[in-house]
């Protein structure tokens, strides 16, 4: 993105070697029966199309005029009227026209359906394919906010390539096929007539070389402004709350503004160049026109060949000349589409192919082996962690065990890197150095989804699809009965107000259903982990104030689901760490005090303090522990921060 600096995406973009040779060989070659009999549908149908005004010439200087034999190139002329009266040579004529226009509608339509067929099955599976792949990137991809240009490339660059796949692709074919059947044709009618009429040809290839070269650069910059555009307005959209409360909508449109204008110059630097191509090339087709009918009327008019040419030229000869040179105007003119479409498509391959190859590094070990039957011992072995580009360490020597069916506590300041460190237990990030184990195995042994099978983790900030009730709850334990995902509400105190809901467990929620509270979503989401009856629990406890009632709910449905298995919660609240077995402070990504809650408060440290803040003992930190951790905030935050 040129908003912020280079991403990940932008240097795998720009190592994708031939791009559309690649979606040939990796996603068309078992889709090529659709491809080569659309293909051949279209010369077929093309070729054809040519017949009519080649025996409509020949039909005018033999059946009309009557002063030559009734011949067709290629055709044996035993098949041929040759000797019938005129009238015979006028039917058989009539019928070929009939003929070839009814070949090139039914092969036009064939070539239709097979055409389609092949696109829309490539982008089907790439459109898959590359969801896929995406998905499994490790959470630093998506931690760059590139969501917005993801989208763009599975919608608009997915687009691009059905359309090139669909049109330009068969368009050249048809270019081809034409361009080469009028040249032959012509030649074979009048070769002197002909060199007149594609004298024209070599200034438009060299036009189109032109062309070429300077619309590719633009297309790529106008591709990666659009990009910039959506990810701009998503950002914006997101943000809206913060947008409106602190009164930033002008700020925020001058941006949208200034990147859609961006996006707008970048759009018209592209389409200056179509301007002159298009007029451009129906300029040379005109002049081949006007030449073959200058020439080829003074040759007819005068009797006989003008300048230097020789030879006789006859009225249907001409006929067809005139017909034929016609026809090449429109599939020339197509080239301005089919060079803009390549373009378009080259640029949106390569960033298909550049979000594919960006690699998961957070992926299964080769021998990586199911987590079954935890018991619930963790352990971290002397943690190092630093978030990707960022020289600082996050976590910093973090060491401790926790017994099966423990409850720790996590307490520190902000930013002291509490959820860093769980979201290492769960292998979202892998450590830099030592290592976290479950039941004595790495967690870098074991597969991802064993692994997070047996984590359960309850966030501060609850996501709920676009579904019913009971969907969410049952998101990813699909298989769970009707009863069990009651008893799951049950457990977390959800299952009342479910119930008083429009529909119960089948009303919908999410963007296009009801609205739920944050106390009520928060319980639905513990509801699913109750389902997923995980063997180490993660619980982010939320902060955002609910009243004391649903508070209290949700605490106890927190602690019958912490009963029994290892657990771990970032505590807000010092009240519910009193009763956690351990308590660990991290400060500045250390653990700088460990114990239970007495023995913490008698050593009178940093939980000592933040204990006194909460319980209203002492006014606020002490300035000095502040100061550092602004310093650390502002170390780690480096230039590289959100813009
Ligand atoms: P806590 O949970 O204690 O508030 P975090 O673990 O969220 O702390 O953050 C620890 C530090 O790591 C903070 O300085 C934060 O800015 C930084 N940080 C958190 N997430 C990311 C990320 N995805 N990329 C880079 N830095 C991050």
């Amino acid at each position: 993105m040129s908003i912020e600096a280079e991403s990940t995406f932008d240097v795998y973009r720009d190592r994708v070697d031939r791009p559309l040779y690649r979606l040939f060989t990796e996603y068309g070659l078992d889709k090529r029966p659709w491809l080569l009999v659309g293909m051949a549908a279209n010369i077929v149908a093309r070729g054809a199309s040519l017949l009519p005004p080649l025996v409509l010439g020949i039909a005018i200087d033999a059946a009309f005029t009557g002063d030559q034999p009734y011949a067709l190139p290629l055709v044996p002329t035993a098949w041929l009227p040759t000797t019938a009266p005129d009238v015979a040579q006028f039917w058989f004529s009539a019928w070929l026209i009939v003929g070839a226009f009814a070949v090139t509608a039914a092969l036009t339509w064939v070539y239709g359906v097979a055409a389609n067929n092949f696109a829309h099955r490539v982008m089907h599976d790439v459109r898959t394919d590359s969801y896929a792949k995406m998905q499994d990137l490790d959470m630093t991809f998506f931690d760059d906010k590139q969501t917005g240009e993801v989208m763009s490339v599975l919608n608009n660059d997915a687009t691009n390539l059905e359309r090139f796949l669909d049109d330009a692709l068969q368009n050249s074919v048809r270019l081809g096929v034409m361009l080469l059947g009028i040249g032959v044709i012509l030649f074979e009618r009048n070769a002197q007539l002909a060199l007149v009429t594609l004298v024209v040809v070599p200034g438009m290839v060299l036009f189109t070389y032109w062309f070429m070269r300077a619309v590719e650069p633009r297309y790529a910059a106008q591709r990666e402004a659009v990009a910039d555009l959506n990810t701009r307005l998503e950002n914006a959209l997101g943000g809206i709350q913060l947008v409106k409360t602190t009164g930033t909508e002008a700020y925020e449109t001058s941006r949208v503004e200034d990147t859609s204008h961006d996006y707008f110059r970048k759009t018209l630097a592209m389409l200056r160049l179509n301007y002159v191509y298009r007029p451009g090339m129906e300029l040379f087709a005109g002049i081949a026109f006007a030449a073959t009918f200058v020439v080829g009327g003074l040759w007819i008019v005068s009797g006989s060949a003008p300048g230097p040419l020789t030879g006789e030229l006859r009225a249907g000869t001409f006929v067809t000349f005139l017909f034929l040179t016609q026809r090449f105007v429109t599939p020339l003119a197509e080239v301005s589409n089919i060079v803009s479409q390549y373009e378009n498509a080259k640029a949106s391959c390569e960033r298909v192919f550049g979000l594919q190859d960006i690699p998961a590094r957070v992926t299964d070990a080769e021998d990586a082996v199911e987590l079954d039957g935890v018991e619930g011992h963790i352990e971290y072995d002397h943690v190092d962690f630093a978030y990707d580009g960022e020289d600082d360490l996050v976590l910093r020597d973090v060491d401790f065990a926790v017994d099966p069916g423990e409850t720790v506590a996590l307490v520190g300041p902000t930013g002291a890197g509490k959820s860093t460190l769980l979201k290492l237990l769960m292998r979202l990030y892998d450590v830099d150095d030592g290592a976290v184990r479950i039941d004595g195995r790495d967690v870098r042994e074991v597969t991802l989804r064993s692994l997070r099978e047996s984590v359960g983790y309850v966030s501060q900030d609850t996501y709920l699809f676009d579904g019913t009730v009971a969907e969410n709850i049952r998101y990813g334990r699909f298989d769970a009965d009707d009863e069990a995902v009651r008893e799951a509400a049950r457990a977390a105190e959800a299952h009342e107000f479910i119930e008083n809901l429009p529909n119960g467990y089948d009303t919908r929620i999410g963007e296009r259903g009801v609205k739920l509270s944050g106390g009520q979503r928060q319980r639905l989401s513990i509801a699913r982990v109750v389902l997923q009856d995980p063997d180490v629990l993660v619980l982010d406890e939320a902060t955002s104030a609910v009243d004391t009632e649903t508070e209290l709910l949700i605490q106890r449905s927190l602690d019958r689901l912490a009963a029994d298995r290892t657990t771990f919660v970032i505590a807000h609240r010092l009240s519910t760490v009193k009763d956690a077995d351990e308590v660990l402070v991290l400060e500045g990504g250390e653990v700088v005090e460990r114990g239970e809650h007495e023995e913490l408060l008698a050593a009178d440290g940093l939980y000592a303090k933040l204990w006194g803040v909460q319980a209203g003992e002492i006014e606020s930190l002490p300035e000095e522990f502040v100061e550092r951790a602004r310093e650390r905030q502002a170390e780690l935050a480096g230039p590289s921060g959100d813009d």
